[in-house]
């Protein structure tokens, strides 16, 4: 059995509302992680497929569950809006398993709360098994994140452009507190839960730092450490979150709201997933500079909380978001020397390295995936293989590359083995996911047990399955992922 646990569902009432899941006709599982359920349960749940799909599409109430949609706020595409929450989502409550550790389970798709607004706080089928395949991945690509315990059919149409399959998601996390959630009562100027809202987060994830007379910037650099280590991850992997907004950043460092997402196949700096981020805030490359843009935010919530007058404070909080800069740029050029086989301090000839690799994919529409994995089979070889383009450029740049892996006093061999350690074979590739779906659509998830049981282990060559490591061809290309809604 869970072991539930509800401290968010104790705070004041200005923090969430009590909501139960809507009904639905007729649940079917479709996926149980029953690796992830014994992680997160004491024994092991015996429970049957039927009972299941009762319990994880909302039909049933989990003994010690207490269901609350949250309140937050959020900077989207950067315009400040007041009143978000948990419009399709429930939180179920906090499991805590053997080793003390605390979870949020969630459902996701599980219908209408006061934070719905116009939207009716259903899932289509599609965004489900997106959500559910690119989380896991996410987690087996070493990346902290969000995870899938279950997706469930509800035997209901949700009606969008046409009628789709409807289903839910539980999700699991460590919590689901955003910097929209500070927002949300630093704009209403409600300071005193402002202040609760911290202490509870730091008790929660940071406990280390409670008490301490400068809490509130040393939360900053806390949660700015672990956002900057999360982004320049999904640097490394080509991921593009495609929804950055302040509502969907964790403020305990994991990828959370996976909506029009995507692993990156061609390498482009500018690239853009999303149809709805038609000006490109959210590219590949602008990554970067919003993650410290959404931690300014953070920081502007937390100044009232300082110890200080706000003409101390201001420069302090500043201070903080410098060296936050400064530690993400170092992680991210760090794991991108490390997928190029680059492990002893990297150096700063090591930039131009980095930067005309990454040019050189950009120009020639490089896979990014294939291309890492394509080089290191170069360490030991003597010569050019028949794939390599013969053009100088890439000549003068293995050479130079080489030459410097080389200089590591490591054998070729161990090299090329550590470089794969960085670079996965396998990624939930776009165009992959849209054929699960499809598939999905007409009933059938074999392609869906398929790949998610692929993507347990990215980093290993798996005979037979092929298809999944290559860039689609014309005819399968996917020009925009939808928002999960
Ligand atoms: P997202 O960009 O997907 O994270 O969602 C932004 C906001 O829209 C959140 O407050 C969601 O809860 C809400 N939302 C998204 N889809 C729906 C839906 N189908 N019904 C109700 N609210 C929704
Ligand atoms: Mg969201």
């Amino acid at each position: 059995m869970f072991r539930f646990d509800n401290t968010y569902a104790r705070l004041p009432e200005a923090f969430y509302a009590r909501v139960a899941a809507a009904r639905v006709p007729s649940p079917r599982l479709i996926k149980w992680n029953s690796e992830l359920a014994d992680e997160l349960s004491r024994e092991r749940l015996q429970y049957t497929e039927e009972e299941l799909a009762d319990y994880f599409s909302g039909n049933r109430e989990l003994q010690g569950s207490d269901p609350i949609a949250l309140a937050y706020a959020g900077h989207q595409f950067g315009s400040f809006v007041p009143s978000l929450g948990d419009g399709r989502a429930l939180l179920l409550g906090e499991v805590v398993n053997s080793r003390e550790q605390r979870f949020d389970l969630q459902l996701k798709g599980s219908g209408r709360t006061p934070f719905s607004r116009g939207g009716d706080g259903k899932a289509p089928l599609g965004p489900v098994l997106r959500e559910y395949l690119v989380s896991e991945a996410m987690h087996h690509l070493g990346l902290p994140t969000s995870r899938s315990l279950a997706a469930v059919l509800t035997g209901e149409p949700v009606y969008r452009d046409r009628a789709l399959p409807g289903a839910v998601l539980t999700r699991v996390a460590s919590s689901h507190i955003r910097i929209g959630t500070f927002e949300y009562f630093a704009s209403r100027q409600d300071h005193e839960n402002l202040k609760t809202l911290l202490d509870y987060t730091i008790q929660r994830h940071y406990p280390e730092i409670r008490g301490e007379p400068d809490a509130p910037v040393l939360f900053l650099g806390k949660v700015g450490r672990l956002q900057a280590e999360l982004v320049s991850g999904w640097m490394a992997l080509g991921f593009i979150h495609g929804v950055m907004n302040t509502d969907n950043m964790s403020v305990a460092g994991e990828t959370i709201d996976y909506g029009p997402c995507a692993f990156m196949d061609e390498f482009s700096h500018d690239r853009v997933y999303s149809f709805i981020d038609q000006g490109g805030r959210y590219a590949y490359s602008s990554q970067m500079p919003i993650v410290l843009w959404n931690l300014s935010r953070l920081a502007e919530c937390l100044l009232p909380l300082m110890p200080q007058d706000s003409k101390e404070a201001v420069p302090i909080l500043e201070n903080e978001l410098a060296s936050t800069q400064e530690f993400l740029e170092r992680r991210a050029h760090e794991k991108m020397c490390s997928k190029l086989g680059i492990f002893d301090s990297p150096g700063p000839q090591d930039k131009k390295l980095v930067k005309d690799w990454l040019s050189y994919l950009e120009r020639e529409n490089l896979d990014f995936t294939q291309s890492f994995r394509n080089l290191a089979e170069l360490v030991s070889l003597s010569n050019y293989p028949g794939w390599f383009s013969p053009g100088n450029e890439l000549k003068e740049f293995c050479d130079r590359w080489r030459r410097r892996v080389m200089q590591q006093g490591l054998d070729p061999e161990e090299i090329k083995n550590r470089m794969n350690e960085h670079n996965p074979v396998f990624i939930p590739r776009n165009h992959k996911i849209e054929q699960v779906i499809e598939a999905g659509n007409q009933g059938d998830f074999s392609l869906f047990h398929e790949m998610s049981e692929l993507l347990k282990n990215p980093y290993q060559e798996q005979e037979g399955f092929n298809s999944y490591t290559l860039p689609p061809r014309p005819e399968e290309m996917v020009a925009n992922t939808f928002c999960g809604t």
